[in-house]
């Protein structure tokens, strides 16, 4: 891959990033489209749930100028009728010469989409790309094992402490992690602690960043139930479900449980 390959490869990414939060539980996918002098006629990134692929959205601002041009895109385009017509042919309709593409797609049910553009003619080029491969993982890895992504986070000090030699956990954040924290918040889907933190710290675990584009269950990892389903957290928003897990009750209990205080969902 060449110098400006990697630069529009980087851009496309740029622009996945930008759905974050709103694509899932689809990929964040970003496309650039680039003429045959080397400029940009159109850009794009899948930018909710549902809604056009970004693909589809690169090639609405290219207009005419897609013809003859290359796209750049972080994932493999889609070979699929879903919620929108396969990226593939949207790109074979318009008249694109090359598709670089980041990653492969994982997806037993999308992918194809390299094989289609090329019994159509068009130059494909996969790069496995590391960075590609990285805004991808979360979508590959629930795809691929059916398990979520886990992001874990904690504060240390420099020389990789927690607490002090007493026990103490002095507040060692600073605004920007903090404000980091919230808007990853704002973009995932659940936020996971022990019973120890209940009870010691009874945290809100919501999303109090700049307009949360998610809004993330609140679960309690509470074997032997030591934190009460009514303690303060759970009541913070009623909009905002929580799930306690633990392995004492039995499933339909707590089915009635969490049909009867709909603010608290409970999962085993
Ligand atoms: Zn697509």
């Amino acid at each position: 891959m060449h110098n400006n390959a990697q630069q529009y490869i980087t851009r496309a990414i740029e622009l996945a990033m930008l759905g974050h939060g709103f694509a899932e539980p689809n990929p964040m996918v970003g496309c650039v489209i680039v003429n045959d002098k080397g400029e940009i006629v159109g850009e794009g990134y899948h930018e909710k749930f549902g809604e056009a692929h970004a693909e589809v959205n690169a090639l609405q601002m290219a207009g005419d100028r897609a013809h003859g041009a290359t796209a750049y895109v972080t994932l493999e385009p889609c070979n699929h009728e879903g919620k929108t017509p396969p990226c593939a042919l949207a790109l074979i309709d318009a008249g694109i010469r090359k598709v670089v593409i980041g990653s492969i797609d994982p997806h037993q049910l999308s992918t194809g989409g390299v094989k289609s553009l090329k019994n159509a003619g068009i130059d494909v080029e996969v790069l496995d790309d590391e960075a590609c491969n990285k805004l991808l993982a979360p979508f590959a890895k629930r795809v691929s094992t059916g398990l979520p992504w886990v992001i874990c986070k904690w504060a240390q000090t420099s020389d990789g402490s927690t607490i002090t030699p007493e026990g103490e956990s002095p507040w060692i954040s600073c605004e920007e992690s903090i404000n980091r924290v919230h808007a990853e918040r704002g973009c995932i889907d659940g936020i996971l602690v022990g019973a120890n933190t209940v009870l010691l710290d009874n945290p809100s675990l919501t999303a109090r960043g700049e307009s949360p584009r998610r809004l993330p269950y609140r679960i309690v990892l509470d074997p032997i139930l030591r934190s009460p389903s009514m303690q303060m957290f759970l009541m913070v928003t009623r909009k905002q479900f929580s799930f306690m897990i633990h392995q004492t009750m039995r499933l339909t209990t707590l089915a009635k449980q969490s049909l009867s205080k709909p603010q608290t969902g409970v999962l085993i």
